[in-house]
């Protein structure tokens, strides 16, 4: 049965603004300048390729900003991430979990915003700045949608429900490692999702304002093989090629995905051997997964353990995976706060389409955790993770309205809020 038949009404209820709602919404609209000027300065702090300076400013940027809301923060550590997804950095920066919280006595539930502030541009490369198109309608810039846009939305929500008097219960948490996989904040974010009620992720609108209800699961795998390695024209035979052996692998498990199921497996990067007169003791292949739900997950776990040999194999081969980002299914809970956010979209004379996504995001891992969670919240615009990424700017406004409108309302639970 499709999303509408299912449930007659939201959580909530009112398909109209009540009087300080539309305070609210007033209030974002006149503060469209300055949200255009706070994107401007954030896209241009590169916090792209793990770069510490300007993560840890943006995070002092928008932490001072939620403190004054009366915000208490804390810093969590970032785990270790494992060795064999390093690749070659050594002064790997571990980045902390920011937990910004609020908690007001008086109303009910506690809804947890979920934001990253990393990109994935290249902090030094040619892509820096906010750039508008003449007709002023849509912007390119890295980061612009994925998701600084987000963050400059949802902080200015905050501040605005504050500026109007509404109460509303929030954490506000911040990493700085979703576009590498979430491995230094997973369990930060875990433990954050336990303790609330719905869930709220920054991430953009799919193409057409979508919000996205479900989800794929994703993870990461190395294939590592051991070889022998020999001189080429002196003694050839006494060699075992890892390279050699790596390539049967990938050539099994090119045959293991099955795309219309939702089980899709990539290889590459590669790497193997030193020189081509030497027969090479050693060979690497990294891939990703993208699994649509636990079963199929759990299928492709097995078909790349069994390509592992016995330890004392020649040559030997040893499957490391890490299937991190559990599948988002459509879940009663989700859906029902995907329509409450409809209601008050559509109250705002918007109109806020459920599409699903092949992507992954920490929207995966709250859900996972338990929390039901929307995670397409952000702005809208598209050419995500390419230099081609835009934003339209008229979402600034539109979905800062429905941000917070959405915020106070989940937040005053189901007696009649506003
Ligand atoms: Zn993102």
């Amino acid at each position: 049965m499709g999303l509408e038949g299912r449930f007659e009404r939201p959580i909530h209820w009112s398909v109209q603004l009540t009087e300080l709602e539309q305070r609210v919404a007033r209030e974002i609209e006149s503060r469209a300048h300055d949200l255009l000027e706070d994107l401007r300065l954030h896209v241009s702090i590169p916090t792209g390729g793990n770069n510490q300076q300007a993560i840890e400013e943006t995070r002092e940027r928008f932490g001072i900003r939620l403190q004054e809301l009366g915000a208490k923060t804390h810093m969590v550590p970032g785990d270790a991430k494992p060795e064999w997804l390093q690749g070659d950095q050594h002064d790997y920066y571990t980045p902390p979990t920011v937990v910004s919280e609020r908690l007001c006595g008086a109303t009910e539930n506690r809804v947890l915003i979920a934001g990253h502030l990393d990109t994935v541009h290249d902090p030094e490369g040619d892509f820096q700045d906010l750039s508008i198109a003449p007709d002023g309608k849509t912007a390119v810039g890295p980061g612009c949608v994925d998701m600084k846009g987000g963050l400059v939305i949802a902080v200015a929500a905050l501040e605005a429900l504050e500026a109007c008097g509404v109460a509303a219960n929030w954490t506000f948490t911040m990493n700085a490692d979703e576009e590498t996989g979430t491995y230094h904040s997973e369990q930060a974010l875990i433990d954050e999702a336990r303790k609330h009620d719905y869930g709220i992720a920054l991430e953009p609108a799919l193409p057409g304002g979508e919000l996205a209800i479900e989800r794929v699961g994703s993870g990461q795998f190395m294939i590592e093989v051991e070889g022998r390695s020999a001189h080429v024209g002196r003694a050839f035979t006494e060699g075992v090629s890892a390279v050699v052996r790596l390539a049967e692998c990938i050539q099994a498990s090119a045959q293991f995905p099955e795309p219309e199921r939702g089980k899709i497996l990539n290889i590459g990067p590669i790497k193997g051997g030193v020189a081509t007169n030497a027969v090479p003791d050693s060979a690497f292949a990294w891939g990703n997964v993208r699994f649509a739900d636990q079963a199929i997950a759990d299928e492709l776990a097995v078909q790349l353990d069994a390509l592992q040999t016995a330890p004392d194999a020649m040559p030997r081969v040893r499957v490391h995976r890490s299937f991190n980002r559990p599948a988002k299914p459509q879940i009663p809970e989700t859906e029902r706060l995907a329509l409450s956010a409809r209601a008050v979209a559509e109250a705002l004379g918007q109109t806020l389409p459920f599409a699903k996504t092949g992507g992954v995001c920490d929207g995966n891992v709250l859900q996972n955790a338990g929390l039901p969670t929307i995670d397409t919240l952000g702005v809208r615009g598209g050419g995500l993770h390419t230099k081609d990424e835009w934003i339209d700017l008229t979402s600034l406004v539109e979905r800062c309205q429905l941000l917070a409108i959405l915020i106070a309302r989940l937040s005053a639970g189901g007696s009649a809020a506003l």
